[in-house]
This record gives C-alpha cells, sequence and structure tokens, in this order.
C-alpha cells in the first residue's frame, strides 16, 4: 500500500515476506503479483537452484541456475543463510543479498518450501512473516499442475506425492491463504504485507515521531 509521506519518514525495520505452498497451489503466481505491484515496493529474493530452468523462466529472474557442485560451493561456505533439498533438486538462499536488503529497512519476499521457512524463522525471528497457501481441493492441484503444462509426467507426480507431506507443515506459519479464487487471494496477501508494516515492533522511529508530535503546539 502507498505510504502517506509521514508514514515513511518512521524508521522500519525490513520485512521477511516468506511464503510456501505444495506445488501447483499458486503461490509463485501470488507472488508474481506482489512483485509487479509497484505499491507493494517488494524484491524477491532470488534463490539458487540446482534444478532444470523450464522454459518460461528466466536465469537472474526467477533464480540462478547453478551446478550440484557450485551449490555445494555455495552452502559450505556459509553463503547460504537457508539451504534445503526439495523435490530431488537443491535450493538456497543467499545470505548477503538477503542481509543486505534487510539492514537498509528494503522488505524481502522468499518464495521457499517449509525446511527453509523454519531455518529462517529460527534465525531471525523478529523478521520473518510466513504464510503458506493451501490448494481449496487435492484435485484441484493436480488440475493446476496439469494446467500449467511446465513439468513432466513424473515431475508433477512427485510434487503431487510430497504436497501431502508439506500440506502437514500448515500450523507453522502466521497465516494461512485458501488460494480458490485469486483475486480474493492476492488481497489477502496484500492486506497481510500491509498489517505487518504497520505492527509497533517493527517500527522503532515510533519514538522520536511520538515525541515530535507531541513537542508540536499549534495556536488553536
Ligand atoms: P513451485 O512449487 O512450482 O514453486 O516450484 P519451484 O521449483 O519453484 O520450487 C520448489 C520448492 O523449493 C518450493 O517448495 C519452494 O518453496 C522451494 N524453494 C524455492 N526457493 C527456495 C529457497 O531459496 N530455499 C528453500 N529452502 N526453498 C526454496
Ligand atoms: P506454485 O508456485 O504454488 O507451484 P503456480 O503459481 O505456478 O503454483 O500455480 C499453478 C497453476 O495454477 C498456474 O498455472 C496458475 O496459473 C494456476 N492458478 C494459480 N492460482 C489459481 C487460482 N486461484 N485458480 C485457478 N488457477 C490458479
Ligand atoms: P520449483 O522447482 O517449483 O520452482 O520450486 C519447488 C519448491 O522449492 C517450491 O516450494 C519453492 O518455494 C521451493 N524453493 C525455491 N527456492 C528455494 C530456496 O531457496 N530455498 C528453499 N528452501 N526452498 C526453495
Amino acid at each position: 500500500m502507498a505510504t502517506s509521506s509521514v508514514e515513511s519518514t518512521v524508521q522500519r525495520r525490513g520485512l521477511m515476506m516468506v511464503i510456501s505452498s505444495p506445488s501447483g497451489a499458486g503461490k509463485s503466481t501470488i507472488a508474481r503479483l506482489l512483485l509487479e505491484d509497484k505499491e507493494m515496493d517488494l524484491a524477491l529474493s532470488i534463490s539458487v537452484t540446482t534444478r532444470p530452468r523450464r522454459a518460461s523462466e528466466i536465469a537472474g529472474m526467477h533464480y540462478h541456475f547453478i551446478s550440484v557442485r557450485e551449490f555445494e560451493r555455495l552452502r559450505d561456505s556459509d553463503a547460504l543463510i537457508e539451504w534445503a533439498e526439495v523435490h530431488g533438486n537443491f535450493y538456497g538462499t543467499l545470505r548477503e543479498a538477503a542481509e543486505n536488503a534487510l539492514a537498509e529497512g528494503r522488505d524481502m519476499l522468499f518464495d521457499i518450501d517449509w525446511q527453509g521457512a523454519d531455518q529462517l524463522q529460527e534465525k531471525m525471528p523478529a523478521d520473518v512473516v510466513s504464510i503458506f497457501i493451501l490448494p481449496p481441493t487435492m484435485r484441484e492441484l493436480q488440475q493446476r499442475l496439469n494446467r500449467r503444462a511446465e513439468d513432466a509426467a513424473d515431475v508433477i507426480e512427485t510434487r503431487l506425492h510430497n504436497a501431502r507431506l508439506e500440506i502437514q507443515k500448515w500450523s507453522k506459519y502466521d497465516y494461512i491463504v485458501i488460494n480458490e479464487d485469486l483475486n480474493r487471494s492476492y488481497a489477502a496477501v496484500k492486506a497481510i504485507v500491509c498489517a505487518e508494516r504497520l505492527r509497533r515492533d517493527r517500527r522503532p522511529g515510533l519514538f522520536d515521531f511520538v515525541n515530535t508530535l507531541l513537542e508540536e503546539n499549534p495556536a488553536l
């Protein structure tokens, strides 16, 4: 949401918006809407992955596509703030990009699985806000994966099998959105981000703001 000019002068810590879901529930679609929405002013944490690039993906924009050897080098040199093996591939978040954004008070979106969400929550409990996206039905989840037509049949089968295990992690998250109607789901996610940005404990600058406010003494 566009912040008023006074609002934006109040110093605030960066927000780590974590969004997870079983594959096909609509997480990437909702993430894309958030990132395209200029008013939301969110940047994507671009993960490294060893999975092959999909036809619709752009290297350096959706992911940094790397080899297993490169992944191991990054992981072993502590360059990843979190990492996990998901559906048979490695995924990880680059530490430097995430830490720089937070230090500068910029909000970041992390499209990561529950294992990554767990690790970030453990390391930065005050900064993480997590959202889990559920499909309305398992049948619909299957249909979305087929409709997306980006993955081979065996990959879809693995993802559907893993979906049941992933869904069972729902209760670790702060917010749960059942993605039946995309517009409603997006509005809900947007509302969560807007509300979290207004939290008192995330805005140390409020002390100065309120002091200045009280010092003001307009002639009545
Ligand atoms: P999607 O399920 O269609 O979004 O498929 P992807 O191949 O894009 O993602 C596969 C899984 O890896 C998802 O569960 C993501 O949330 C997860 N994932 C992506 N990036 C990261 C990351 O940087 N860290 C972790 N831990 N998980 C990630
Ligand atoms: P994920 O990132 O969770 O794997 P995607 O965002 O790629 O899932 O969504 C999977 C497919 O479902 C895509 O083809 C997307 O266009 C479609 N989709 C997403 N949300 C909805 C919705 N609310 N209703 C119908 N189709 C949806
Ligand atoms: P996909 O292969 O469909 O792009 O992603 C599969 C899963 O991996 C998704 O649940 C996605 O959120 C997750 N994922 C993507 N990047 C990362 C990452 O850097 N770390 C972790 N833990 N999971 C990731």
